[in-house]
């Protein structure tokens, strides 16, 4: 059976030529300037920013997007093959009304999405985005007349604009002074120009690796550890004091140390909170998925943690509200609302190689730094209408657990965390656990397995 397209708060994500067409993607472009006319009561001319990963499909896509929008009467401007923070910033360069983001992020080559922006440079807010999916669905379009149709123009200038900002918020003589030799994997994704050209005027010696933005991902393009061991080998190789990975729109980065390990993604965030608490003391928001290692580094900082439900949109309204000095997510991404308020593996790069130029250690040195937890990732597949029966269950097995039902359930005891939330997309719970040793994250997951029991449904 075909998968479904999913339509989520940040946008929609499929397969081409299966459940993503063109005329699809032409009619979200057409529901998306839609919206934005609704927010638009003095009748401004409106411009979008459209930029996209490096995917074969990603022209295709981006055609039909701006098609849809011109057609509402909204100007479009494709910025080409850029990350995703860098269409953040540049929409707020440009002074546009929304900007669209071609990626399906980590996923495989066949797949694409549509990310929304607003000209906030954060994802649409729940209700919002509810409307947007209106008016897609309902296909109840507002369309300009044939002499008010928007106009599509080109710019070229996204890669130099956000490697710009980024190291305008950080002190790039004291990183070139160290001469780094860093091995950067883009994974032929978009990241490659910008990663280059920020490695470069920090003055690193940079060997980069899948640095084609084909599209054609060298490696299975997630960047978890089993399929980062070319990047682990190159960095033994050359003797490199770090390895860079980026995923295909480059908003999350893994790190992996000098001597050729990975040290996981957990870490990228926990480094760079580490460095900005050192500088600035101010609370750091994340999501409640992400590892104790933030809490254990801003109780150290006497800062205090924001947790969010899961979503970088999430993350990126707490730190304004809360006037974050950084946040972001466990899974490699770091926010600096300075450069922009979505996950961006360039000032990750940037803030991880100041940690290490500012206390002169190694990567190894400086992970080891942080307390360490074990992590598990697990799903069961139940019927999420019994969601709450198996929250109370596993809470009958934990006695005296803090309780926080913001997304799911998130559980924190003595000696660990764990974390319960519904997909919205299929039939299955994901499950998130840490605990200070394997053995004991293993003992939470058979305490979820246990209570899951029951509720457990076949494919
Ligand atoms: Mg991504």
């Amino acid at each position: 059976m075909p998968e479904e397209l999913i339509i989520s708060i940040s946008g929609m994500r499929g397969i081409l030529g299966q459940n993503l067409t063109a005329s699809i993607a032409a009619d979200y472009g057409c529901a998306f300037g839609s919206y934005l006319l609704t927010r638009n009561p003095d009748k401004k001319r409106l411009c979008v920013c459209i930029g996209r990963d490096s995917r074969p499909s990603g022209q295709t896509l981006l055609s039909a997007v701006a098609a849809g929008l011109l057609s509402t009467g909204i100007d479009c401007i494709d910025i080409g093959i850029i990350s995703t923070p860098g269409v953040s910033v540049m929409l707020r360069r440009l002074n546009c009304a929304g900007g669209v983001v071609i990626t399906a992020s980590h996923n495989p080559v066949q797949y694409n999405g549509i990310k929304l922006l607003l000209d906030n440079g954060i994802a649409p807010p729940p209700q919002s985005a509810e409307q947007i999916k209106k008016v897609f669905v309902e296909k109840k379009f507002s369309f300009a007349s044939s002499v008010d149709c928007g106009r599509l123009s080109e710019n070229k200038d996204a890669v130099n604009v956000h490697i710009e900002k980024v190291l305008a918020n950080v002190d790039a003589g004291k990183i070139a002074s160290k001469k780094y030799k860093v091995v950067l994997d883009s994974v032929n994704g978009a990241g490659a120009a910008e990663g280059k050209l920020l490695l470069l005027k920090l003055g690193c010696r940079t060997t980069a690796i899948n640095d084609e933005p084909t599209g054609l991902f060298a490696h299975k393009p997630e960047p978890i550890a089993e399929n980062l061991t070319g990047l682990c080998k190159r960095v033994l190789e050359e003797k490199a004091d770090v390895g860079f990975a980026l995923d295909p729109d480059a908003d999350r980065l893994a790190v992996v140390d000098q001597t050729g390990r990975y040290i996981g993604e957990e870490y990228t965030l926990a480094l760079a909170a580490k460095y900005i608490l050192m500088k600035t003391k101010g609370p750091v928001a994340t999501n409640l998925s992400t590892s104790r290692m933030i809490d254990d580094i801003a109780g150290d900082a006497l800062v205090k943690v924001i947790r969010t439900p899961v979503g970088e949109a999430n993350v990126a309204n707490a730190m304004l509200e809360n006037n974050c000095v950084i946040g972001g997510e466990g899974n490699g991404g770091v926010i600096d609302l300075r450069v922009c308020p979505v996950r961006n593996s360039m000032v990750a790069m940037a803030f991880i190689l100041r940690y290490m130029a500012e206390t002169g250690k190694t990567i190894s040195e400086l992970s080891s730094g942080i307390p360490s937890y074990f992590m598990i990732k697990d799903k069961i597949r139940m019927d999420t209408g019994d969601f709450k029966k198996i929250i109370s269950k596993v809470r009958q097995f934990i006695a005296d657990a803090k309780i926080n039902n913001d997304d799911g359930c998130r559980l924190d005891f003595d000696d660990g965390w764990l974390h319960l939330r519904k997909s919205n997309t299929e039939p299955i719970v994901r499950i998130i656990i840490e605990a200070a040793n394997r053995e004991l994250a293993e003992k939470y997951l058979n305490v979820v397995r246990k209570a899951g029991e029951g509720f457990i449904v076949q494919p």
